[in-house]
């Protein structure tokens, strides 16, 4: 079964939220998204965000640096957001692999947002349906397209390739070959949920290495 995915590389994500707004663009119905007031997934509304960057200080001074943590729906393969759901409107596409809501179905009982150990989801407070990334559904199928812009918008957007879209299923993908090769990682995956998308790590760069390590030419 194909499982689409992202993988993020947290070695060249700078942080500066491309993603989060191109996703808000992509995404937002009604007038600030004129090209989608009637597209079916895409009901994000002003105030949720499918995706956000978190920004953290890690080490101890002065040897500290800064990390940027891009999270979303990580589209788990063992989704706990979807067997609590108890209208049937959290499901997994069985053709993808992709987690979505059927707003049609959603009563914003919050059930699956209780469920979603990554805090995924966010409740539409107007609409009152939930909400989540959808990994832009709506376009990377979408035939009137370029071939290479069939990718979510984030990955569309990201000035410095930090994110990968692909089948995690297929080992020859792109985005198979760089978990290999980079040792990608899941988030928690203690919690047996399997989540599709994978990060890759920070690798040591000039930047990250010790004054004490520098060779004298
Ligand atoms: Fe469900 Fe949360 Fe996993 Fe997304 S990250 S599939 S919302 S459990
Ligand atoms: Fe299902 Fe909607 Fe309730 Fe989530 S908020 S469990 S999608 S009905
Ligand atoms: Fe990081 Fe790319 Fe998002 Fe910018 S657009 S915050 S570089 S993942």
């Amino acid at each position: 079964m194909t499982q689409l995915a992202l993988v993020i590389d947290l070695n060249v994500c700078v942080g500066c939220h491309a993603c989060v707004t191109s996703c808000k663009q992509w995404n937002t119905s009604g007038a600030a998204g004129p090209l989608f007031d009637d597209n079916p997934y895409g009901k994000d509304p002003t105030g949720t965000f499918f995706n956000r960057v978190q920004t953290y200080e890690v080490g101890n001074y002065p040897n500290t640096e800064t990390i940027h943590f891009p999270k979303s729906c990580l589209h788990c393969e063992d989704a706990p957001c979807v067997p609590v759901c108890p209208t049937g409107a959290s499901y997994k596409r069985e053709n993808d692999g992709i987690v979505l809501v059927d707003y049609d179905k959603c009563i914003g009982c919050k059930y699956c947002s209780w469920a979603c150990p990554y805090g995924a989801r966010e409740l539409d407070e107007k609409e009152q349906v939930m909400t989540k990334c959808t990994l832009c559904v709506d376009r990377i199928y979408d035939e009137s397209l370029p071939e290479a812009e069939r990718k979510p918008a984030c990955v569309m957007a990201c000035p410095t390739n930090a994110r990968l879209f692909g089948d995690v299923h297929d080992p020859d993908s792109e985005v198979s070959v760089a978990i290999r090769e980079q040792g990608g990682y899941q988030l928690m995956p203690e919690w047996g949920t399997k989540p599709a998308n994978h990060y890759l790590p920070r690798r040591k760069t000039k930047m990250h290495i010790h004054e004490d390590e520098l060779v004298r030419v």
